[in-house]
């Protein structure tokens, strides 16, 4: 599933081929993907000019004077920028034409989304889907003291406090296992007997890794294609995600499976206390 740094990465790729160019419209192969398409898109965007782009948690921001196309890569999707003249492929469902190239988002599964967000509905970030949100993991808000705080009434498991996503985005089912590796706390302690300094190194250990996923171009996703049509995927070196009985890079003791919330976690008995 392409998490916060293959979007990121998406972003940052798409980016320059956007930002300044006229749309000339757009297609839709299918009625949706999770929602109806929005059918009059073609005429809300034809001849008028990308501002710029953002990301919020998964959902990559396509920003105009008018408002915001949202677009949402859902379990498999991916975009990539194209000539024109390409034929579309069996789950290339939307494309929209911008400038002389093309963007197009394929998306086999159809989890992902394609919306619009008219400006005169009022900011992007009250958006239905945008505003329940936790902070991002990489801007200034997101401190050890922010966990804190706002895990003091979650008894929950701190691993599935983190997957929730209402107090810090981004920190998929991956990031999760690894972060917690690497601040050496065991991912079924329940998220307020959690102390700051403890939070401390869980926030350090968020931003390092994300940060480090996002430099090496995205990861975790056979399906994820960059822009210029390679394969995105990178098989990073984890420290506990996947390697299930094979021994702790630290203390080689073997990194242990366990089930939380229908996902799997990995973690170190010995050094995740
Ligand atoms: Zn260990």
């Amino acid at each position: 599933m392409p998490e916060l740094p293959e979007v990121e990465v998406t972003r940052r790729g798409v980016a320059p081929h956007l930002e300044g160019q006229i749309v000339g419209g757009v297609e839709f192969r299918h009625t949706g993907l999770r929602w109806p398409f929005p059918l009059e898109l073609s005429q809300t965007l034809a001849g008028r000019t990308v501002r710029s782009t953002g990301r919020r948690g998964k959902y990559l921001l396509i920003h105009f004077d008018h408002g915001t196309l949202i677009i949402h890569l859902g379990m498999s999707g991916h975009i990539r920028i194209l000539p024109q003249d390409v034929p579309p492929k069996k789950h290339d469902h939307f494309d929209m034409h911008v400038g002389s190239q093309v963007l197009r988002l394929s998306d086999p599964r159809r989890f992902g989304a394609v919306l619009w967000h008219a400006a005169e509905e009022g900011d992007i970030e009250n958006h239905l889907l945008l505003r329940t949100l936790g902070v991002e993991p990489l801007e200034d808000k997101f401190t050890a003291k922010w966990l804190h705080q706002q895990t003091r009434g979650r008894t929950a498991a701190i691993k599935q406090v983190l997957l929730a996503g209402d107090i810090v985005v981004g920190v998929g089912n991956i990031y999760a296992s690894e972060s917690l590796f690497q601040a050496r706390i065991n991912p079924k302690t329940p998220a307020h007997r959690i102390s700051l300094a403890r939070y401390e190194r869980l926030a350090q250990a968020i931003r390092e890794i994300l940060a480090a996923a996002i430099e090496q171009g995205g990861s975790t996703l056979k399906d994820f294609m960059s822009v210029n049509g390679q394969s995105g995927y990178f098989q990073q070196s984890y420290f506990a995600y996947a390697r299930t009985g094979e021994p702790c890079r630290i203390c080689n003791t073997p990194i242990k499976q366990i089930v939380q919330g229908q996902r799997s976690t990995f973690y170190c008995p010995n050094c995740q206390k």
